[in-house]
Order: C-alpha cells, then sequence, then structure tokens
C-alpha cells in the first residue's frame, strides 16, 4: 500500500524520451530490470568497495554491495508505506558511476581531471545511464525515468548542477541549486547505503584482519550488540563458534539502526504531514536516524575511517591503485587509439571542436571510470610491456 506521500509509477515525471507504458510491469520496475540488465551493472562485481578484489573472494564488491543496500532500502520502504521498486532501482543503480579500485581511483581521476571539469562519482554513475550506456535504438543511455535519476544523483557541485539545469531546465540538477530535497526514496537509499557500508566493513575489517573484537569494543553501537548477544548465547565466547559472535552482533545492530529509522522518519512524517511526494521535496530531509542513534553511526564511522580506511595497510595498496590510474590517464591522452574503438571514435570526433580538449578528456574518464579493477590492471600491464606508459602528460591536448 503506497502513503500519499510516495512516489507512484504512475504519475512519474517520464523519461527524457517518450515511449509506451510498458505490459505488466510499472515504471519503476522497468528502470530497475534496464539497470539489472545493463553492461555496467555487471561491472560492479569486479569493482572494489573498502579491498581490493584479489585479496579475497569474500570481501563486498561494488555489487554485493548495491545488493545490501537494495535489501534493507526495500525493507524499509515497506514498513514506511513508500515505493519499494522505486528504492530497488536507485539503489541498484547508485554506484554504476565508481571508478575501479573505490574511492582511491576516484581521487585520482579526480586529480587528472581536474583542469577539464574535474570527476564525482555520482555524476558519473548519471553519465551511465543518461549517455554512455549503448543498448537502445532510439537514443543513448537506459531512459530512466525522472524519479532514478533524481535518486541516482545523490551530490552534485553547484557548476555541475548549472550544467545539467542547462540541458535540462527544472531536471535533476535544480534542487542543488534551490537546496531543496529529492523524494522520501531517495533519502531512503542514502541512508540505506550508510547502514549497509558501515555494518559491512566491520564484517570485512574482522575478515581482513586490520580491525579486531576488541578494538569494537570502543565503538558504542557495536559494543551493545556484542555483549547483548553473549548475554544471551555465552557459547559465543568460545573460538568453536568462530565468527557467529561478529554475525549476531552486526545483525542486531543492523536491525536497530532499521527499526530506529522507520520509528525516527515515521514521527517525522507525522509531524510534516506531506501529503505528496512533490510536497515532500519542499520539506527538509524526512529520512532520519533518532537523536541517539544518529551519534552512534558517527562515531562508528570516525572509527571505521580512522582505523580501517587510513589503515597503513588499505592506504598502501590505494597508493598503487591511485598511481596504476594516473598512468592510464596519461598513457591514453599520448596514445588515444590504445583505447577501444568506441572510446577512440568518440575521441577523435571531438577534435576541432571549441571545447575538444574538455571533451577529449571527459572521454578517456569515461573510459577509464568504466574499467573493473582487473581490467585495469592489465590495461595497465599491457601497456607497461609495450612501453607506452608516459611520465608526464603528453601535448594531445594543446595542440590547436
Ligand atoms: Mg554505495
Amino acid at each position: 500500500m503506497l502513503a500519499a506521500y510516495a512516489c507512484d509509477p504512475a504519475h512519474s515525471r517520464g523519461r527524457r524520451f517518450a515511449q509506451a507504458p510498458a505490459l505488466g510491469r510499472t515504471e519503476y520496475q522497468r528502470d530497475r530490470d534496464r539497470i539489472v540488465h545493463c553492461s555496467a551493472f555487471r561491472r560492479l562485481v569486479y569493482k572494489t568497495q573498502v579491498f581490493l578484489n584479489h585479496e579475497g573472494d569474500l570481501f563486498r564488491t561494488r555489487l554485493t554491495h548495491s545488493l545490501e543496500v537494495a535489501q534493507l532500502g526495500r525493507s524499509m520502504a515497506r514498513s514506511l508505506g513508500l515505493n519499494e521498486d522505486l528504492v530497488e532501482a536507485i539503489a541498484l543503480a547508485h554506484d554504476l558511476g565508481h571508478t575501479p579500485f573505490g574511492h582511491a581511483g576516484q581521487d585520482a581521476l579526480n586529480e587528472c581531471m581536474a583542469p577539464f571539469g574535474g570527476f564525482e562519482h555520482n555524476l558519473q554513475s548519471l553519465r551511465v545511464v543518461d549517455q554512455l550506456e549503448e543498448r537502445y535504438p532510439q537514443f543513448d543511455g537506459l531512459n530512466l525515468t525522472f524519479e532514478t535519476r533524481e535518486g541516482v544523483l545523490k551530490h552534485c557541485s553547484r557548476i555541475h548542477a548549472e550544467e545539467i539545469e542547462a540541458g535540462e531546465p527544472d531536471g535533476v540538477g535544480h534542487r542543488f541549486l534551490r537546496g531543496t530535497q529529492p523524494s522520501l526514496e531517495a533519502q531512503l537509499c542514502n541512508l540505506a547505503d550508510e547502514i549497509a557500508y558501515n555494518a559491512h566493513d566491520i564484517d570485512d575489517g574482522v575478515r581482513s584482519g586490520l580491525i579486531t573484537l576488541d578494538q569494537l569494543q570502543q565503538v558504542a553501537l557495536f559494543d551493545d550488540f556484542r555483549r547483548q548477544s553473549l548475554a544471551e548465547f555465552a557459547h559465543l565466547q568460545d573460538q568453536a563458534a568462530g565468527r557467529r559472535l561478529l554475525y549476531e552482533s552486526i545483525r542486531r545492530m543492523l536491525g536497530a539502526q532499521v527499526h530506529d529509522v522507520i520509528a525516527a522518519t515515521s514521527r517525522a512524517l507525522r509531524q510534516a504531514a506531506p501529503h505528496s511526494a512533490d510536497e515532500v521535496r519542499q520539506m527538509p530531509a524526512l529520512v532520519q536516524f533518532g537523536e541517539e542513534m544518529g551519534t552512534k553511526s558517527l562515531v562508528l564511522k570516525h572509527f571505521l575511517l580512522h582505523q580501517l580506511y587510513r589503515h597503513p595497510r588499505v592506504l598502501q595498496t590505494t597508493g598503487q591503485a591511485r598511481e596504476m590510474l594516473r598512468a592510464l590517464f596519461n598513457a591514453y591522452r599520448a596514445h588515444p587509439q590504445e583505447m577501444q574503438p568506441r572510446f577512440v571514435a568518440r575521441f577523435y570526433a571531438l577534435q576541432g571542436v571549441s571545447d575538444g580538449a574538455e571533451g577529449a578528456a571527459r572521454v578517456i574518464a569515461d573510459y577509464i571510470a568504466g574499467m573493473t579493477d582487473r581490467f585495469a590492471t592489465r590495461e595497465h600491464e599491457r601497456l607497461m610491456k609495450s612501453d607506452l606508459l608516459v611520465e608526464s602528460s603528453s601535448s594531445v591536448f594543446g595542440a590547436p
């Protein structure tokens, strides 16, 4: 049962290219199906979340992360009377624009692209679904509904929002210029994303040996549930119980966060009493943690940042990944013909165009951002063997 403030596919703001409705599917279910079948979605399986893929088969990848976000998002959406299909579509698409090698890759590409408008992974996710997927005869991209695209573009700098607004007045860039909120379904995905990675990074962190259960006792949000689990199942203390204490604590922590979001958001919705999805967009953010859970969640994030994401071993591998992407970027600038044919064609089509240099750099960024970790590694090896890696950038873009 959809609440009045949920997004209703029958009242979608529609697609950029009008299409007849699909038989037997709502517009958001159709979006979800398009996302699951696209190439960028399949690449998520070989893209790093926090740990490099080759470090172990059980660590999260962007794909399993996205599935966990969709699961958490859908179950909260159901309780809140929101549109589950839209939440699922946004969750499955939210990381499509991520580079190989996680945040290290994104930082490296952003540095390389600094003279050409920078690189933001949220904006790249939108580029993937709006332009880069080549599957349909009539248009580029997946031609998703406004509501899914609105959710995919989670953050956006003002300068990029202005560019989007110029091409699509009152479109998905608009809210970043006005300071308004997206749909509740989009807000819910943001929080589901946060809940998912906080939980699975504890699991992956302990699995990798970079953080320990003892260290986690500093984190109230986790430790409350560790104690609760031990009080109920004393045998979880034993070696023979393996990882069950970790899993039981994380399971309880996830459950408590989900219930907290449902309770706090229901309260906010009762107070604000929006009558439609459009009214929601004019209100402050309504999907939220309760105050206490919000504070505890921040403490956990802080812990993970310092103990895990900035762990010397993580920094070492991400440093190497960063170098690799920089080298690839410079190599393609000097030897654009080394990219795959459709990118080579796009690259040369921009020669002689007024903003050709920026456009050509964007083609390289699109190519690199689309790579999986292992494709990037293989490409780096291939170019190194062929002696095509260049130290500094060549004059490709400077030529008149
Ligand atoms: Mg995410």
